[in-house]
């Protein structure tokens, strides 16, 4: 059985050649994302010899405003590589103008990627669905992956009519708003993700090591539903995704 990650912080993680390492050999099919272009080189580094991590280039909403000027950099490192994230706009306790950069520096990040074509992004949304929704459109040519969707159902609806997957983490699973969210996904637009270390496992911070747990989790959860949804399943899509 095969399992993947498509989103964690390998270098934001606790001794990330180790945590690397044992990605490889416990054959985690991973999604390496950064904060800033400037962390890319480190994380495409540890990534550039492993067959199971890839690096992804990424400018965090939350730090969009304060490096806003990482932009251009972003944009001369986006033909290096197919994945990008973190990107996206958080809307919690944000100044407007903050918010007002964010959404600046996320329409210039999306308008480069349709250009490029072929990309691959995971996309932080947090009380902000509904421009994240707006900037991408409904026919954006790479893939979507929403990360950690949390906001409401109405804006669910329109990105799973748009064609977008959505990553499901540990804490989505273990709450009431998420199982909500959960509930109502295609079991074909389902992916993994561990958000580590920004979660935590029975007290333990999260590593791409808990995808198994959990894919099971989470497969253990939609068959209260369905009952032909397997783990091969959520790895089907994964392959899927890359295509
Ligand atoms: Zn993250």
């Amino acid at each position: 059985m095969a399992y993947h990650d498509t989103h964690f912080h390998l270098d934001l993680i606790q001794s990330p050649e180790k945590v690397a390492e044992e990605i490889e050999n416990n054959r985690i099919y991973t999604i390496a994302v950064t904060n800033s272009p400037s962390v890319f080189f480190y994380t495409e580094k540890i990534a550039s010899n492993k067959k199971y991590i890839r690096a992804a280039l990424g400018l965090h909403p939350e730090l969009a405003a304060e490096r806003h000027k990482e932009v251009d950099m972003f944009l001369k490192l986006i033909s290096k590589t197919k994945y990008i994230g973190e990107i996206g706009l958080d809307n919690s306790n944000k100044a407007p103008s903050d918010y007002q950069l964010q959404k600046k520096v996320f329409s210039q990040i999306i308008n480069a990627c349709a250009d490029e074509g072929d990309k691959i992004l995971t996309i932080h949304s947090r009380k902000a669905s509904k421009d994240v929704i707006d900037i991408v459109g409904a026919k954006f040519p790479g893939k979507i992956i929403l990360h950690w969707f949390s906001d409401n159902l109405k804006e669910l609806e329109r990105a799973i009519d748009f064609g977008y997957y959505f990553s499901i983490n540990y804490n989505m699973i273990h709450s009431s708003n998420g199982r909500r969210i959960i509930d109502r996904i295609p079991i074909d637009r389902l992916l993994i993700e561990t958000d580590g270390p920004f979660t935590k496992i029975n007290g333990q911070l999260s590593t791409p090591i808990s995808a198994s747990l959990i894919t099971e989790e989470l497969v253990k959860y939609k068959n209260f539903r369905s009952e032909e949804f397997e783990k091969e399943n959520l790895h089907e899509n994964f392959i899927r995704l890359l295509k």
